[in-house]
């Protein structure tokens, strides 16, 4: 495997554009957006995104035949780390979840029609979308085991169950659902993929969730809309036509699985961003803050902690590199790269978590108040560790993965060195003896 660490200059440029859009647009802006509704943030944002588009940048994880920018997952790794160092960043760059993986889903299963009628909006940002797989009543690690159902009615899909943390449902546009129409076929193909448009009768928002990011319960659609609440929904006899299903019947797990290949990564990517941001923090206090007449920088114990930090971000870059570079070698959305998908999807987010509480400790007080973005960058972390599929699901896949090909041995261990080193004694031993022999005889 040849390893290419170099950058194109052209390709530079444009990541060193986006470092500083980032940092000195979009961060300062919306240090001042607190309170203000959608249309407002719209007017705002309307500009900011122009000029990403005329960059040649919008939709950057799209093939140019979705209306995105072709670039692979190498390419985006780069580009995701700068835009993880802020949550409002991916939205100016069209790529902000959960449209990003819809649209990707939708690239996959959706026919010509449907691609005009969600695909397209969703890739312009007219349209705003959320998807919709976890339920309350059920461990929804194993998607196998959801309860949501669809039952067709002549021409109509006719839903009822019940989700929740349906990221952005209360102000998306249309909802992309994942849900049993099948209960008998066999585990993976019982469930599919139907889009419910906003206000469907039957369909109800129930409340925007709480959350360690959000801390207050909301009424549907008030909870800072610009990103959306966590959304807990009813279905009653809700009915879309036959046409809002994505996809064959029995195919929502597939989709599902191509739709959360591409976000898992781009959500370690993002991660990333968020652990060099806290690791730049970090290192100015360090250099800044003196105690007993030498900068903390200067103590062993937070050395340690710089060396320590440094590390685990130079080791996850280069763990998504490689995930980014098995996907794109895959051209499967990530199918045959799963085992490095999982790894990072679990490994990022903690590494990133222990920079983010490293980062506070070294600010002390200042660092545990909303004076710094450290308190928030913390809170919205830990979300990853579940969001997406917990660690011990992703431990679970890749050590499932790895053992596939294992064989089992019977009795000793194959390493078992008495037994190698009998095996070792029909090959060598003559060679061996014959070695001391010459030796002993020569003394
Ligand atoms: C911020 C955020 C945003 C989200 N956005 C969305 C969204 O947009 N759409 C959506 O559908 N869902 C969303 N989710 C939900 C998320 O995908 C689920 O919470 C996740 O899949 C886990 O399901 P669960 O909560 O039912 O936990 P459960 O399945 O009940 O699992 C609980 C815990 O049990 C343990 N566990 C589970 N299975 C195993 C196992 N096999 N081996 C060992 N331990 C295990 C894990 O520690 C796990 O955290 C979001 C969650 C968060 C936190």
């Amino acid at each position: 495997m040849a390893w290419d660490f170099s950058t194109e200059p052209e390709f530079q440029t444009q990541l060193d554009w986006i470092r500083d859009f980032v940092d000195n647009t979009i961060i300062p802006l919306d240090l001042l957006c607190e309170g203000l509704d959608q249309a407002q943030l719209d007017t705002l944002w309307a500009p900011l995104k122009e000029e990403v588009k005329k960059r040649g940048l919008w939709a950057p994880h799209l093939g140019p035949e979705d209306g995105g920018q072709g670039m692979g997952q190498l390419k985006l790794a780069q580009i995701h780390e700068i835009l993880g160092r802020h949550s409002m960043a991916p939205e100016m760059f069209g790529c902000q979840g959960p449209d990003s993986g819809n649209a990707e889903l939708l690239a996959v299963g959706a026919t010509e029609e449907q691609r005009k009628r969600w695909l397209e909006p969703l890739m312009r940002g007219d349209l705003r979308s959320s998807f919709s797989m976890t339920e309350p009543f059920t461990a929804s690690s194993d998607p196998t085991e959801m309860t949501t159902r669809a039952i067709r009615d002549g021409d109509e899909w006719v839903i009822d169950g019940h989700k929740w943390f349906a990221s952005n449902a209360s102000v998306a546009d249309f909802t992309l659902l994942f849900c049993i129409t099948d209960p008998d076929a066999a585990p993976h193909q019982r469930a599919s993929m139907i889009v419910v448009p906003k206000d469907t009768p039957g369909m109800t928002v129930v409340r925007d969730v709480g959350s360690m990011s959000h801390p207050h319960i909301s009424e549907p659609g008030t909870l800072y809309d610009r990103i959306g609440g966590h959304s807990e929904v009813v279905y009653e006899n809700c009915r879309v036509p036959l046409d809002h299903m994505i996809g064959e019947p029995g195919e929502g797990f597939l989709l599902s699985q191509k739709r959360l290949g591409g976000g898992r990564i781009h959500h370690a990517m993002r991660c990333i961003g968020q652990g060099q941001y806290a690791f730049e923090m970090m290192c100015e206090r360090a250099a800044s803050r003196q105690t007993k007449g030498r900068a903390l920088g200067k103590m062993q114990m937070v050395q340690d902690m710089i060396a320590e930090s440094y590390t685990q971000l130079e080791t996850a870059r280069l763990v998504v590199m490689r995930a980014a570079w098995a996907m794109d070698q895959g051209g499967d959305h990530g199918s045959s790269a799963r085992t490095e998908i999982s790894m990072i999807k679990y490994y990022v987010p903690k590494l990133t978590l222990e920079i983010i509480d490293r980062a506070i400790q070294i600010h002390g007080a200042l660092g545990y108040t909303t004076d710094m973005p450290l308190e928030q960058m913390y809170r919205q972390g830990r979300a990853l560790r579940i969001a997406d599929g917990a660690d011990e699901v992703h431990k679970q896949a890749m050590a499932r993965q790895l053992l596939k090909n294992v064989e089992p041995v019977e009795g000793w261990p194959s390493e078992h060195l008495p037994t190698r080193r009998a095996e070792a004694e029909k090959r060598f031993g003559a060679q061996i003896a014959a070695v001391r022999g010459a030796k002993a005889a020569a003394e």
